[in-house]
């Protein structure tokens, strides 16, 4: 069928399944989660801003005054320097011995996880007649880095002899925090003070202490401390089905596109890749271009939704590389170009990107990530100046 009414075509060359992100939603979640915790706040920009886009959303809270970004590695640090972010970056992941020195000359915050690598920073540092700043890294029961709690006071000691780097901040990471019910969190906690004690023992001044993420931020106050890290409620989703919505949080993030192709499939007729789905009764379909080879996941093959029409209807048979079909059932209308919502709401009906998780078998943070650099990325809201100077600069 062709469209009736004027439809939302996109121009030639720009691909209509795009993710859309929201820049006044992350305005709003950055204001209400640091209204909630009532600390400085650094906000966790790793993994392309959780799929929202590194740069774009970094310049954005930037403007916005987040005191500090957070990353997982040196390079996505360098990516947001070379864009023009000045605001204090931490790389929160392991390092190299050999990265040392680029974290220095990029004016990136350090993660020291053990006495090897402070030892490592401080040889880079001194070989660049610099100062490191940097964070020390608690192990309280991830078990994944830094040094355990109840080793680190030789670890802080070593620390705080050290010439060549500044301690700006001591940290650890939440293994629980995203389920309210959990008792990790609370011996965490008690373990990471008891870390932090050495430094008042050692006569020493206390460094910023940090250590809640989104559930700890949503879930356990007493993990706020002097600054909180969060990512995932910053883009609006919660880590977890079992968390609170202790926070009036937005999703910043949807994922569109528009159907390609309409057909009527007769009753028996198998659709998609080995044929795993046949309809009952001659029936609806729509094609929509998108895949797994841009992030949407497959194993959404018969059991998620896409919303056309304002109407959720399922996705039938399997996902493929580039597109996959939706069932209209036997009445559904849609025609060509029709605007499809994947995650997202239309016409008051929703799809949130912790249904399409729950229906994926994973966690929300897997969905966001997996979006890759194929869909366009299209901001609304913001700061119109800011849009027009990373438009001036192509
Ligand atoms: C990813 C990460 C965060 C943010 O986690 P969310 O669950 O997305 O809030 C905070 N701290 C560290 C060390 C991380 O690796």
């Amino acid at each position: 069928m062709t469209s009736p009414s004027p439809s939302p075509v996109s121009p030639v060359g720009q691909r209509p399944t795009r993710v859309r992100v929201d820049l006044d939603a992350l305005t709003h979640n950055l204001h209400a989660l640091r209204a909630h915790a009532g600390v400085p706040l650094m906000a966790v920009v790793k993994a392309n801003a959780y799929g929202h886009g590194l740069v774009r959303v970094g310049l954005h809270l930037q403007a916005q005054g987040v005191e500090q970004l957070g990353v997982a590695f040196l390079e996505e640090g360098v990516a947001l320097r070379r864009a023009g972010v000045h605001v204090p970056i931490l790389v929160m992941g392991g390092i190299f011995g050999p990265q040392a020195a680029e974290l220095i000359r990029n004016d990136l915050e350090i993660t020291v996880s053990s006495i090897d690598k402070l030892r490592q920073v401080e040889a880079a540092a001194e070989a660049l007649g610099r100062k490191a700043t940097i964070h020390l890294k608690i192990d309280t029961g991830m078990e994944r880095i830094g040094v355990h709690s109840y080793h680190a006071g030789g670890f802080i000691e070593a620390a705080l002899a050290s010439r060549g780097c500044v301690i700006k901040g001591v940290y650890s990471h939440l293994a629980c925090a995203d389920d309210p019910d959990s008792p990790m969190t609370a011996r965490q906690l008690e373990r990471f003070l008891e870390a932090c004690a050495h430094f008042t023992r050692l006569g020493a001044p206390m460094p910023v202490r940090h250590l809640a993420n989104s559930g700890g931020v949503l879930h356990f106050p007493q993990t706020h401390l002097d600054l909180v890290r969060p990512g995932i409620a910053l883009y609006g989703v919660l880590p977890d089905p079992a968390s609170r919505p202790t926070v009036d949080l937005r999703p910043a993030l949807s994922l569109v596109s528009q159907v390609v192709y309409f057909k009527v499939v007769p009753a028996g007729h198998p659709v998609s890749y080995g044929a795993t789905w046949a309809p009952a009764v001659d029936t609806r379909l729509v094609t929509i271009p998108i895949g797994y080879g841009d992030g949407y996941p497959r194993a959404l093959s018969s059991r998620g939704d896409v919303l056309v029409r304002g109407q959720r209807r399922p996705i039938v048979g399997r996902i493929c590389m580039d597109q996959f079909m939706a069932d209209l059932g036997p009445d559904g209308t849609a025609y060509n170009e029709d605007a499809v919502v994947l995650i997202g709401g239309q016409d008051g009906q929703w799809i949130r990107c912790e249904d399409v998780a729950q229906a994926a078998g994973t966690i929300p943070y897997e969905i966001l990530v997996g979006l890759n650099g194929r869909l366009p990325r299209e901001y609304v809201g913001g700061d119109a100046a800011l849009a027009a100077s990373l438009a001036g600069a192509g």
